[in-house]
């Protein structure tokens, strides 16, 4: 580290420090809702990811790694209050990194400092157990340890809520991390980093390298040193990421995409399906990996929900992200805006029928952003590539059924298994379909509700692993069986003691 950081220039954050790398190459930041730049991040090597783990590693051994779980609890809570202090200031750069809006970025900005409330919570009931064992001159127990470092790549949709997910038990459980967010929206876990600063963490716990997912990420997830590796993104990363962490032998955490089937029976409470059906997939611009973007509708209402969706789409309000009418902001940044603008034609020329928008909207104020129109797809089969691939964007599909069976063979017939939702008044076929679906999460008569303490994670390719409640902090330790003989005996050095 050498250069000093200043104004919209971001540094690297590692060992408690920023700075940039000599001869560092940088990336732009651009705004999404309106295409211009206001930062520069490092475009981190290999070496600068290395000089990042090798801080954690020391953190470990040091510091950290003799603080005890009470101590740890109340530095996770101070660092709570320094999230909580800085909120607003984190979801504007959030709202300037990603386009979400500051009505969403805002709201969970407020939700973060209780993940690692809860987690500082569990700190100090990480327990091992005694075993009773049959032989009864043996005095046999466990200890659960810390794994070490850990390495997170993190998407650019919720950045700092997804961190929270992870960072919050691995810390409860004593390990340090490193931390490499998408090169579109890096900004916010670098000023997140101050927060740890704030509130008394040894140098070296949280550590952060931008950089893009090709080069940082790639040896982030290589490296010998990271005990295990969390990432959320697409399932192909995913895949690649798995395989890189297997290279040395690393545990994973994939929290994956997915195409959420968002059921509509006969029975349900309209005024309340219809606006969880648009929260579905037009909250946040489509651009969560819990959107429901196929919705399925029982035959018998099917022309009054496209009716009633129609009415409210066309109503809702594009523009700046950071006014609180808005109601939908840009596509993140341009590859996904290319994405989802292809999957148009795509929808069209497999036959679905085109309902409302398609296309760039035509506003003059909205031009030099990425923005995209809520778009609805009627008529959809499910074997179409707008109802199986990942769009990430405003467009929802609209698949008719006649039956509970019929419902649940197509919400199940997706490679795919995050969320699901369900809208009916009839609390028995709540239950079946809650059973059939094969989904990590199903919401009934709700949709795109999360909290720390409900585990959430996905079936199928939408995942490996459960992220929040109680069990989300084990896959932040290990266990060591601890053997001892309470009366020595020579016995047969050749046979194996059972
Ligand atoms: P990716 O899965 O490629 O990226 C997610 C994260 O992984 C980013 O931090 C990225 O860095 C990093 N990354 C990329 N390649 C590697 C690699 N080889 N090794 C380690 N890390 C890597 O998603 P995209 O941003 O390209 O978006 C593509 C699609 O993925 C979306 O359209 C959507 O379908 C899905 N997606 C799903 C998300 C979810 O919440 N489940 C979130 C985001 C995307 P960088 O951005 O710097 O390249």
């Amino acid at each position: 580290m050498a250069v000093a950081v200043k104004g919209n220039t971001y540094g690297l954050y590692i060992d408690g420090e920023y700075g940039v790398p000599r001869d560092a190459k940088t990336l732009p930041v651009i705004n999404p809702a309106t295409g211009e730049e206001w930062a520069t991040i490092v475009d981190a090597s290999a070496a600068d990811v290395d000089a990042a783990v090798r801080a954690a590693q020391r953190a470990f051994e040091g510091a950290w790694g003799a603080t005890t779980p009470g101590a740890r609890a109340r530095l996770m809570h101070k660092l709570a209050d320094a999230i909580e202090a800085r909120a607003s200031e984190l979801a504007e750069i959030e709202v300037r990194d990603n386009g979400k809006l500051l009505r969403e970025m805002g709201a969970q900005l407020k939700a973060i400092p209780g993940w690692y409330r809860y987690f500082a919570g569990l700190a100090d009931k990480i327990e091992g157990e005694t075993i009773p064992m049959e032989r009864p001159t043996l005095f046999n127990f466990t200890l659960r340890e810390p794994l070490g470092v850990v390495g997170f790549v993190t998407p650019w949709n919720s950045p700092l809520l997804i961190l929270a997910f992870t960072a919050a038990p691995a810390l409860a459980a004593g390990n340090c991390i490193v931390l490499k967010p998408s090169e579109f929206a890096s900004v916010s876990s670098l000023e997140f980093a101050k927060c740890f600063e704030a509130a008394g963490f040894p140098k070296g716990v949280f550590n952060v390298v931008t950089g893009s997912g090709a080069v940082a990420g790639d040896a982030l997830t290589r490296h010998a040193g990271v005990a295990r590796i969390a990432f959320t993104g697409s399932a192909a990363t995913g895949a690649r990421v798995a395989a890189a962490a297997a290279g040395h032998y690393a545990s994973v955490g994939l929290e994956l995409g997915g195409k959420s089937p968002h059921i509509v029976f006969a029975d349900a409470n309209l005024d309340a399906a219809i606006p969880g059906l648009l929260s579905g997939i037009f909250a946040a611009g489509g651009q969560t990996c819990i959107a429901g973007s196929r919705a399925l509708v029982q035959r018998e209402i099917y022309d009054e929900v496209q009716r009633r969706l129609l009415e409210r789409t066309r109503s809702i309000k594009i523009g700046d992200p950071f006014l609180a009418e808005t109601e939908m902001g840009p596509m993140a940044n341009e590859p996904q805006l290319k994405k989802v603008e292809s999957y148009v034609e795509v929808a069209k020329s497999d036959g679905a029928r085109l309902v409302t928008g398609g296309g760039r909207p035509s506003t003059a104020a909205l031009q030099r952003g990425y923005f995209f129109e809520p778009t609805i797809f009627a008529d959809v089969r499910n074997e179409m590539r707008i109802a199986r691939e990942e769009v990430f964007g405003p467009i929802l599909s609209i698949i008719p059924f006649s039956d509970e069976a019929e419902a649940l063979r197509i919400a199940n017939d997706t490679m795919y298994g995050l969320g699901s939702g369900i809208w009916t008044s009839d609390i028995g076929r709540a239950i079946r379909m809650a059973r059939g679906i094969k989904a990590g999460t199903v919401w009934v008569n709700t949709y795109r509700a999360i909290s720390y303490q409900m585990p959430f994670g996905g079936y199928k390719a939408s995942g490996i692993g459960r992220e929040n409640g109680i069990e989300a902090i084990r896959d932040y330790t290990q266990t060591k069986s601890v053997w001892i003989e309470t009366e020595p005996v020579a016995g047969d050095p050749f046979a194996i003691k059972v």
